[in-house]
């Protein structure tokens, strides 16, 4: 009774990146509970596991309360946030004095809010002086950033959740939005036009169940398929070759390019029959409101940008963009990707502008009010290149915030070794055992989701915001916090002397923002986020539509200068490693469950959470591979490649092909298995694809 509430709010939802409303509910303020919001137009009353737990996850004991420096000892010791900030600063700029201001770099995340990712990468370029800082997003949203960067001509989803209702013809490849979305596959279920709904995965997966169709393709095929589709579109004139000559360029180079690409040629690499692929083709042309939805099966992958390019090609020449139930869309990740997409000041300058644009970079200045020499003119190094200048010893200070790389990295066994030449890693976390802070030379203990305040972009390109509703354990600090203390404490304070609060930077995002396509302007602060539960990116000063569907391109205009989407297209190629006589089979890697989120830093912590998920690593394989290999159902057996080998209990499940395996993504050693290689244009690594071997123990 004691626990009963007295007053409620509302929050966005910290996890994945459909945002959902949630209404937290308050007890002297403090947070006692919770359950969906009924009136947030993303969810409509409706949470996943992970959010119900949203609040039990901060109680764990093993939350980061003290700043730990590591001790003569070597061991994590107790320090005071004076001592644990100088030596912070003592250490990086030591590094510098020693090896240059590049010298020292920071790895981020998709999980803290936009305000905060724009302090740290202000702090870190133009206080600090960093050229290099990446996030966690280049892991899963780099390629979909740089395909709709490319083709429209800014990294602009155009979709709204509105479309999933809309659509006769829903096209998931890659994408298992049952589990990864699973509000978003609720939305999908909403839909009353009895769509063809459509899986090209290689997997069965829950969303290839609940499909009208399932395309089980042999991995690293899609790219071929897509291409194949679109040929066959063509050859039989089921193109908008209207929307094609009013909106588009180099379509007929396109047309002349995928001609190769047959359907013997598709059927041969994807295994599919000419019937499943020219459905697909009638399917797509029948359709009156088709929409292209995908996920980390193409993003993660050696030709990923060129896949998702494929896939908004086909949405361009069916016209298929820019109305109601339509679009290219790609479904981001995190609860605030789409924040670091805009604001990390990582590879984009702040908003979106370019460091490599003098004009870009005057107007940066202008609005901080800091001299333009301070703001670097090359782009920062890619994750992967931060990890190679760390290998090469050009970086030796690293800053690692809310996010977990010597877990989540691909080929973690190198990653962990390369760890070892820095000269000092700090990282701030809400927890201290993460197996990265297991590695920090000084842990920085961080307030999570729920503790401070702040906005995530969500996949529609909504701008939420969350709250503090509950206090940080013991000396932990907000993000925001603590890069305030930092600023003050390297000595760069007062270039950032306007941000006291989170909501000061919000509106010097909104002035960042103005004649740019994610322009905010217009939104009346927090207060308008709050009360209207949310407001998509655009919203330019003046805009008055309010309307909960908002979708891009529905006049037709693109970002490019001439206002025209590009047809983007190259030869499909094949990926780095691939299944041979000595690692015969494909390790596929990928989410494993709707009740667990990534590296299970916080989703371990729940006991409910626990229990709706396995408390075994499993590697999932076909029963006829497992008979001819005399493996049984549950036995323990090694998995191998070439840079290691991890245990796991054998599922035998015919959700797999012969000659593949799948494991999730969220146990500790998966990625002691997985093989680096990496788009060549978003340096997104190609989590899904290893060759590796099974073996009795
Ligand atoms: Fe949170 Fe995503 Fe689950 Fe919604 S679907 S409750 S945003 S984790």
């Amino acid at each position: 009774q004691s626990e009963s509430p007295d007053a409620t709010t509302t929050s966005v939802c910290g996890f994945c990146s459909t945002g959902c409303g949630l209404e937290i509910h308050l007890k002297e303020g403090r947070s006692v509970n919770l359950t969906p919001s009924t009136d947030w137009p993303v969810n409509l009353g409706m949470a996943c596991p992970k959010g119900w737990e949203a609040l039990n996850v901060l109680q764990s004991s093993d939350r980061a309360t003290r700043p730990l420096r590591r001790g003569a000892s070597g061991e994590l010791e107790p320090t005071s946030w004076d001592e644990a900030l100088h030596y912070f600063c003592q250490q990086m700029k030591g590094v510098q004095s020693r090896h240059g201001n590049d010298a020292v770099a920071f790895l981020s995340t998709g999980q803290i809010a936009t305000e905060e990712m724009a302090f740290l990468g202000s702090l870190a370029k133009f206080g600090m002086g960093m050229q290099h800082g990446d996030g966690n997003t280049r892991q899963c949203m780099a390629t979909a950033a740089t395909a709709y960067k490319e083709s429209f001509g800014f990294d602009a989803p155009p979709f709204s959740y509105a479309d999933f209702e809309e659509s006769d013809t829903l096209i998931f490849v890659g994408s298992n939005i049952c589990i990864a979305h699973p509000i978003l596959w609720e939305r999908v279920l909403r839909n009353r036009h009895q769509p063809e709904i459509i899986a090209i995965d290689p997997r069965l997966t829950e969303t290839a169940q609940a499909a009208t169709s399932h395309l089980k393709i042999q991995p690293k095929s899609d790219l071929t398929l897509l291409y194949a589709v679109a040929n066959y579109l063509i050859q039989k004139d089921w193109i908008d070759r209207e929307f094609i000559a009013a909106h588009t360029n180099d379509f007929e180079p396109f047309a002349q390019h995928v001609q190769s690409y047959t359907i013997e040629r598709a059927m041969e690499l994807t295994g599919l029959s000419e019937q499943a692929i020219v459905e697909l083709a009638e399917k797509i042309h029948r359709g009156q409101r088709v929409s292209f939805w995908w996920t980390m099966g193409v993003n993660q992958s050696h030709e990923g940008v060129r896949t998702a390019q494929a896939i908004i090609n086909l949405a361009l020449m069916t016209g298929n963009i820019g109305r109601p139930g339509t679009g290219a869309n790609s479904i981001t990740g995190q609860c605030n990707a789409m924040g670091s997409r805009l604001f990390s000041n990582t590879t984009n300058l702040l908003g979106g502008h370019s460091f490599t644009n003098e004009a870009d970079r005057q107007k940066v200045a202008g609005i901080l009010e800091i001299p333009i020499e301070r703001i670097p003119t090359e782009n920062s190094w890619a994750y992967d290149q931060i990890i190679e200048g760390i290998r090469q010893e050009k970086i030796k200070g690293l800053w690692v915030i809310a996010t977990n790389p010597a877990h989540s990295w691909i080929h973690q066994n190198d990653l962990q070794e390369i760890f070892q030449k820095l000269d000092f890693l700090v990282v701030q976390d809400m927890y201290s055992n993460t197996e990265t802070a297991q590695l920090a030379d000084l842990v920085l203990p961080a307030a999570a989701w729920g503790e401070k305040e702040g906005t995530f972009i969500n996949s529609e390109r909504r701008y939420g915001l969350h709250k503090k509703v509950s206090p940080a354990p013991g000396e932990a600090l907000a993000d925001f916090q603590i890069f305030r203390a930092v600023a003050d404490y390297w000595g760069c304070g007062e270039m950032f002397s306007k941000w006291t609060e989170p909501e000061r930077v919000f509106e010097t995002m909104q002035q960042l923002s103005e004649g740019q396509p994610c322009d905010i302007s217009g939104i009346a602060g927090y207060a308008e986020l709050d009360d209207r539960r949310g407001v998509q990116w655009p919203c330019a000063t003046g805009e008055t539509d309010r309307s909960v569907e908002r979708r891009l391109f529905e006049t037709g205009r693109f970002y490019h200068a001439d206002e025209k989407a590009k047809f983007i297209f190259e030869d499909s190629r094949r990926p780095g490693e691939t299944a041979d006589d000595e690692f015969p089979f494909v390790l596929l890697t990928g989410r494993g469950a709707a009740a667990q989120w990534h590296t299970q830093t916080r989703t371990a912590k729940s006991s409910v959470l626990r229990k709706l998920y396995p408390n075994v690593l499993q590697v999932d394989l076909h029963p006829a591979d497992a008979k001819a290999l005399g493996i049984a159902p549950h036995e323990l057996i090694h998995v191998e490649s070439r840079r290691g080998i991890v245990q796991a209990h054998a599922n035998l499940t015919a959700a797999v092909g012969r000659g593949q395996v799948f494991m999730p993504m969220h146990w500790d050693t998966v990625n002691q298995l997985t093989f680096a290689e990496f788009d060549p244009y978003s340096r997104q690594p190609s989590y899904k694809n290893a060759a590796v071997r099974l073996r009795r123990r």
